[in-house]
């Protein structure tokens, strides 16, 4: 069975507003069909409000569309994200007043209003969920689609499996079971070769502690351009393995899973905002340039096929040359090997597919899909625009 995933392209038939993204935008939300949200129902929308200087967030445009659809249920919407971003999401634009709606911390103004949920996975026996969204009667998964340092990728699922969680869960548990299967081998390893493997690395992702002997990669920089085992010949202790980064999108479809259960299906909604896609993800608080062309919104009330529509587009797109960073190195642009854009960019290790594939296994739903475009642009050139008038009422002329 295939999930159905409505589309909305920024490209329109027409110069005219029945033709453009915010009038598809409200068709989209129509047919995810909130009638399932009953009348005083608690309705996070959750979403990432971004960091410090990190305005290519999604637009209060339509964020604002969104609250007032919900609002039209009988339901409460209300914003929910990490407590920084919340704290400063004004610098961004989004207050009570734009938003409609408050805006509140995801795990308490100290973060530390959470539910311990039992997970077993690599070491990890437990993860602090956000009780903010935690208690919440339905949930809008309402993401920015870019990308992201570890995985490739963040959309629905990373918003909810990083997002959904308090912070040193996020931070320490998932974000660091990329360290638990062994990669570098101490006793192999000499002090003074150490520090040849953290000279070997351009973009310094070694990182070596001598009073401790320890050595870590920062995988989250690391583009496998494999200089460092080049440097290791000879000693063998150094290992840059698929699974290290595995276990992360693994652990995110795992965590993804724990918000999404405890929601009742029918009150589960996603969306990607596949606009502003940059190759890092909006925590690095700083405008990026955008690594392929705009593409629009997507909606479906299936997590995995709308991540896997989401990711096959952005692949159709392809990456603007032009905008790559000058700081990410080893980007793979050989048109023969097949690479999703964000592995060009940032190592073919970072499958953003992975962890599509690791939540359809947990049967979280279906990388299936029917794309349904809503108000294609082939459609709406056909169209006869209604009569528009600018500056209609209230107006000083
Ligand atoms: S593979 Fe390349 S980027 Fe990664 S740690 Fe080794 S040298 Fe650094």
């Amino acid at each position: 069975m295939s999930s159905k995933v409505y589309f909305g392209s920024l490209q329109h038939g027409k110069g005219n507003r029945f033709a453009s993204l915010g009038a598809k935008f409200e068709e989209i939300l129509e047919k995810l069909d909130f009638s399932s949200i009953e009348k005083k129902d608690k309705v996070a929308i959750k979403m990432h409000l971004g960091f410090n200087d990190g305005y290519q967030t999604i637009p209060v445009f339509f964020v604002r569309k969104l609250v007032e659809a919900v609002k039209k249920t009988g339901g409460y919407p209300f914003i929910t994200d990490n407590p920084t971003a919340v704290y400063n999401a004004v610098n961004r634009g989004y207050t009570e007043e734009t938003c409609g709606c408050p805006i509140i911390p995801v795990a308490g103004v100290k973060d530390g209003y959470k539910y311990s949920k039992e997970v077993n996975f690599k070491g990890v026996d437990s993860v602090d969920m956000a009780g903010v969204l935690h208690d919440a009667d339905a949930l809008i998964n309402f993401a920015h689609a870019k990308g992201h340092g570890l995985c490739g990728f963040g959309g629905v699922i990373k918003n909810i499996a990083l997002g959904g969680f308090a912070a040193k869960t996020r931070w320490n548990k998932i974000h660091g079971v990329v360290h638990y299967d062994k990669y570098w081998d101490a006793d192999k390893c000499t002090p003074e070769h150490a520090k040849k493997l953290v000279e070997s690395c351009p973009v310094k992702a070694i990182n070596y502690k001598e009073d401790k002997h320890e050595l870590r990669v920062a995988f989250y920089n690391c583009n496998q351009c494999m200089e460092c085992i080049k440097a290791d010949e000879g000693v063998g202790c150094l290992e840059i393995k698929q699974e290290n980064l595995d276990a992360f999108q693994e652990f995110m479809a795992i965590a993804a899973k724990q918000v999404l259960d405890t929601f009742d299906k029918k009150k589960i909604f996603n969306i990607n905002v596949a606009l502003q896609i940059t190759a890092f993800c909006d925590c690095m608080g700083m405008p990026m340039p955008i690594i392929t062309n705009e593409i629009g919104i997507l909606g479906s009330k299936d997590i995995v096929a709308i991540e896997q529509a989401t990711l096959d587009l952005i692949k159709k797109e392809g990456i603007l040359e032009s905008s790559i960073p000058p700081f990410l190195k080893n980007v793979q642009l050989d048109p023969k090997l097949d690479l999703h854009p964000f592995q060009r960019l940032l190592g073919p290790m970072k499958d953003p597919y992975k962890v599509v594939e690791y939540a359809e296994k947990l049967e979280m739903g279906s990388s299936k899909y029917e794309l349904i475009e809503i108000l294609s642009p082939e459609e709406t050139a056909k169209m006869e625009p209604p009569k528009e008038r600018y500056e209609t009422e209230p107006t000083f002329f």
